[in-house]
């Protein structure tokens, strides 16, 4: 069974979205496998987005997500081709690019405030689920 990583990253949190981000998953049909809420440390958001270490908005990002203004929601979503379909209802990484009636498209214009996570292939959903959750088990 496909599973995905799904956060809702502290601005969403923030602004009262939760609801509406697992109201679409449910209503799409998807099952909702896991679920926390958290303040990440530091060392889950450098691992979490360590591909992305070499960027001048790393640090930044690391501060925004592990700050504690707002906790992220961390989820696990299953269901037939939800790693590819969770993507596509996100919307695109730049909301200025996303389309409507997709999270990001319908409630965002900044890159660096763009609501919601979602893992981008099977490798990236394994190793999210496994830092998140601490293991394929746990959930
Ligand atoms: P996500 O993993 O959040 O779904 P993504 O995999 O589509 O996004 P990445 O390029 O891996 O996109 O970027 C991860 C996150 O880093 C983005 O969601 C965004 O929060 C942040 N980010 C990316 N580019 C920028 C930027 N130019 N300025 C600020 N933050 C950025």
């Amino acid at each position: 069974k496909e599973r995905t990583f799904i956060a809702v990253k502290p601005d969403g949190v923030q602004r009262g979205l939760v609801s509406d981000i697992i109201g679409r998953f449910e209503k799409r049909g998807y099952k909702l496998v896991g679920l926390k809420l958290l303040v990440p440390s530091k060392a889950l958001a450098n691992e979490h987005y360590a591909d992305l270490s070499s960027k001048p908005f790393f640090k930044g990002l690391v501060d925004y997500m592990t700050n504690g203004k707002a906790p992220v929601v961390g989820m696990v979503w299953e269901g037939p081709s939800v790693i590819k379909q969770g993507r596509v209802m996100l919307g695109a990484t730049d909301p200025k690019a996303a389309g409507p009636g997709t999270i990001r498209g319908d409630y965002c214009l900044s890159i660096g405030r763009n609501i919601c996570h979602g893992s981008d292939s099977a490798e990236s959903a394994e190793k999210e689920i496994g830092l998140w959750f601490g293991g394929k088990g746990e959930v």
